[in-house]
């Protein structure tokens, strides 16, 4: 089985646009990165997480990738104060059972948290897709919209099935 870790923000549920219009609604600059941390260490999470979207059918789908047998499945997400990552957990555990939910200081890189070697890190933001190539992992873009350039993308978790199958198939 392979590991695979899956981003939370912006990959299972879509909290960055809410978060970004609340900011945007009370004056703070996206772009001014210890303005948006400090926003998310003082946001209620477990209020801000049953009001947000999910991305597709993400826990379904989570659900069809642990039931085809080929992944080790983990959550792997930043968080900024110990209140999000309670709220994550306890959000997240209400929805999937068989996976190990992990989260991660935002001051430290998910490379430093888990092993990337040969790992799949499945993520919306590139700059943490970078770090875990160079770890030795291979990363696999979630984007809505965007085309693949730098990084294979998938735009539906439960594609990743079909892309670890199409790898192996080049690999034999
Ligand atoms: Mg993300």
């Amino acid at each position: 089985m392979k590991n695979l870790y899956i981003d939370f923000d912006g990959v299972i549920m879509d909290t960055i646009t809410s978060s970004y219009q609340m900011m945007q609604e009370i004056g703070i600059d996206g772009k001014d990165y210890s303005k948006v941390v400090n926003f998310y260490k003082n946001l209620d999470w477990k209020e801000f997480l049953e009001e947000a979207d999910e991305i597709h059918d993400a826990y379904k789908e989570i659900n069809c990738i642990v039931d085809s047998g080929y992944f080790n499945v983990n959550i792997l997400t930043h968080v900024t104060s110990l209140g999000e990552a309670e709220a994550k957990i306890n959000f997240i555990r209400k929805k999937l059972h068989e996976i190990t939910i992990i989260t991660v200081p935002k001051s430290i890189d998910k490379t430093k948290m888990v092993n990337a070697k040969n790992a799949i890190l499945i993520d919306d933001y590139s700059g943490n897709l970078k770090k875990w190539i160079e770890a030795g992992g291979i990363g696999v873009k979630f984007a809505l919209k965007e085309k693949g350039k730098e990084y294979p993308v998938i735009d539906h978790l439960e594609q990743i099935i079909d892309f670890v199958n199409e790898v192996n198939e080049v690999n034999v």
